[in-house]
């Protein structure tokens, strides 16, 4: 278990208060001009050195990232964007930092602006988070009446603005370029990729786009270490991470914890256990609905962090982990993810514009035991024909949640419609071709 010493965010349960003064008092601030002055190499590397990975889902290393930003500034200025967009069902860490540790994320931005080189930054709230917004607003005018921010910001001769943009509640504005297009005032809809934001972002400009909580523990790495930080957690999933946990658990809570405790223990101990107790388990999506879910055999050892779960077929996605009990029906829980997906969709692509929608249609004709037992396969190979077949990676998070109902669920779905899963009746063949695709 994580120790208190080794905890970044010490106010995660609004024990104290999250205006300037408590803040300072819990370490913020601290420094801010001397870690500037060490220089953007010097900020860059030590992020590369603690190994951070993007906390948005992605896991894409954060250092690696800002390297992306050109080294000097041409004719086109830099932003820094920061995504606070926090849509995933199941995920809700980026609102408790807005709201009770906002000046972790404001002095994030400073340091993060300063290394690649920014000016300007975003902040991209939900619309939903309004009263979370209001504090991250008095944090950042707190910020500026100090001069931690503005002018000369914290005394480091770099200029830096920080605005808060509101979203209207699409969830695919947390997809980075479809941000970006929102910030813009267009339609929320991805771009194809390349190029990459990091040299042609908001407005054309080069654009680094970062999570919420990835910004908020930059500031506690660069004080305590990059080293400190990987001496956290597992090789390459290092430090602390929040995770969310709900569902069926008795106390469904936020918690920092170390990359790579085990999920049994995140329930088990933080959570006050499943309803009805662990037997009870029936299955856990483990990074937001996105994330294929996982059965009880697999979370009794199962660590959090980044590469295991890749390696048992899910992703730690948000580390928005949903426990889901026996008193739950499986088929319903994963057809309510489908319509959230269907309604989701921004249309562009037709693989999942349509896909989206014969999920969910299907979910809920099996759900009711009225699916026939072709519609597995079809449905599977659905799943397959979006996945690696759209411009923006909502395809894979449409499709996998299905594929991690049909890998570990399939006979609950056979028996309900009443066929034998191992059997496909027309070809007269057993399912070898649909477990071999599962597999993948
Ligand atoms: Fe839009 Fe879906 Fe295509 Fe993403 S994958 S761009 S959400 S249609």
């Amino acid at each position: 278990m994580l120790e208190d010493k080794d905890r970044i965010f010490q106010n995660l349960y609004n024990d104290g208060n999250a205006d300037l003064k408590s803040a300072m008092s819990r370490g913020d601030w601290l420094n801010t001009k001397e870690l500037c002055q060490k220089g953007k190499e010097w900020l860059i590397n030590e992020i590369k050195i603690s190994e951070l990975r993007g906390r948005g889902g992605a896991g894409f290393p954060t250092g690696l990232k800002w390297s992306f930003a050109p080294k000097e500034i041409g004719s086109r200025q830099h932003y820094l964007v920061i995504n606070a967009d926090e849509s995933e069902p199941g995920t809700c860490k980026d609102r408790d930092i807005l709201r009770f540790e906002p000046h972790k994320l404001v002095e994030g931005c400073l340091l993060a602006a300063y290394a690649v080189g920014a000016h300007k930054c975003y902040i991209y709230v939900r619309g939903e988070y309004f009263n979370e917004g209001n504090k991250l607003q008095y944090a950042i005018n707190e910020a500026y009446e100090k001069g931690l921010i503005g002018k000369n910001a914290s005394g480091t001769n770099w200029d830096l603005d920080i605005y808060i943009h509101y979203g209207a509640g699409a969830y695919i504005c947390g997809e980075e370029t479809a941000l970006l297009e929102s910030i813009e005032g267009k339609k929320g809809q991805p771009r194809l990729k390349p190029p990459f934001p990091a040299l042609i972002g908001l407005y054309g400009c080069p654009t680094i786009v970062n999570n919420v909580e990835t910004i908020a523990v930059v500031p506690t790495i660069l004080r305590r270490g990059g080293k400190w930080f990987a001496s956290l957690g597992k090789k390459k999933n290092t430090g602390t991470k929040i995770f969310c946990i709900s569902g069926n658990v008795n106390n469904p809570c936020n918690v920092e914890e170390e990359m790579g405790i085990t999920l049994k223990e995140l329930i088990e101990k933080h959570a006050g256990g499943v309803i009805g107790g662990w037997d009870n388990l029936k299955a856990v999506i483990p990074g937001g609905s996105s994330m294929p879910l996982l059965p009880k055999e697999i979370c009794e050892t199962i660590t959090m962090d980044f590469d295991t779960l890749i390696e048992n077929k899910s992703g730690l996605g948000t580390a928005g982990i949903v426990v889901i009990n026996n008193d739950q029906d499986i088929i319903k829980c994963m057809a309510r993810i489908a319509r959230f997906y269907k309604h989701e969709s921004c249309g562009q692509c037709t693989p999942c514009r349509e896909g989206s929608g014969w999920m969910w249609r299907m979910l809920e004709r099996m759900a009711k035991g009225e699916a026939s037992r072709e519609e597995v396969d079809m449905l599977l190979d659905v799943t397959k024909q979006i996945e690696g077949h759209t411009i923006c990676a909502f395809g894979e998070g449409s499709a996998w949640p299905v594929q991690g109902l049909l890998r570990h669920f399939k006979k609950e779905v056979a028996k309900r419609n009443d066929f034998n899963p191992l059997v496909n009746k027309n070809r007269n063949i057993p399912y070898l071709v649909d477990q071999h695709l599962l597999e993948k």
